[in-house]
């Protein structure tokens, strides 16, 4: 699966880590991180993290 994130629109609220936290995450300077090709098995975080995110920045691809 394929995994997006409109930089642009995220606000950095952090739902997506609580969430999904081995796909999203922070770095040492608070910008998200994370993984464009996550394993399948992520998916069901994936998306519970794409119906948190409260400006909607997530998109699955596949
Ligand atoms: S929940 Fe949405 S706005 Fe917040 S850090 Fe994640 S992608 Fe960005």
């Amino acid at each position: 699966m394929k995994v997006h994130v409109d930089t642009d629109k995220c606000a950095l609220h952090g739902q997506c880590s609580f969430a999904a936290p081995e796909v999203f995450d922070f770095d040492e300077n608070d910008d998200l991180v994370y993984d464009a090709t996550p394993d399948d098995s992520q998916r069901a975080a994936v998306e519970q993290a794409l119906r948190a995110c409260p400006v909607l920045a997530i998109e699955i691809q596949g």
